[in-house]
């Protein structure tokens, strides 16, 4: 992989990993404030649904987070952008749409085939 390219990838992941952040701190916030108020128990319930979805967000980009900071522990190590099943180079345009998969188009079909649980990033 050329040098620009890396460099777009790292700027991507980078971006993604500071807006991760961000909404975890948001989160974080809200969660504090809406505790000090003392809601009823029509509010509760709201904050009960909205809680619930929030924790399933969070489980969502705390994966993501794990990714991102897998690829770029790859990216360190020079090892980012090859499959991690036939190790050949995975596709740069691929790399630009899901900077943080692991396998090659090939590998990933073979996967899903394999089983049901739906794209591996
Ligand atoms: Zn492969």
């Amino acid at each position: 992989m050329r040098g620009d390219d890396l460099k777009q990838i790292v700027s991507i992941l980078s971006d993604e990993k500071t807006k991760l952040l961000m909404k975890a701190q948001e989160f974080r916030t809200h969660n504090l404030k809406t505790h000090e108020t003392g809601a009823d128990e029509v509010e509760r319930n709201v904050f009960d649904q909205s809680m619930s979805l929030a924790i399933e967000l969070q489980e969502r980009d705390r994966l993501a987070l794990i990714r991102i900071e897998k690829a770029l522990e790859k990216i360190d190590t020079g090892t980012y952008g090859h499959c991690e099943c036939c190790q050949c180079e995975i596709d740069f345009r691929r790399l630009m749409i899901q900077p943080f998969t692991r396998m090659c188009i090939d590998c990933m079909m073979d996967q899903e085939s394999f089983n049901d649980k739906g794209p591996l990033l």
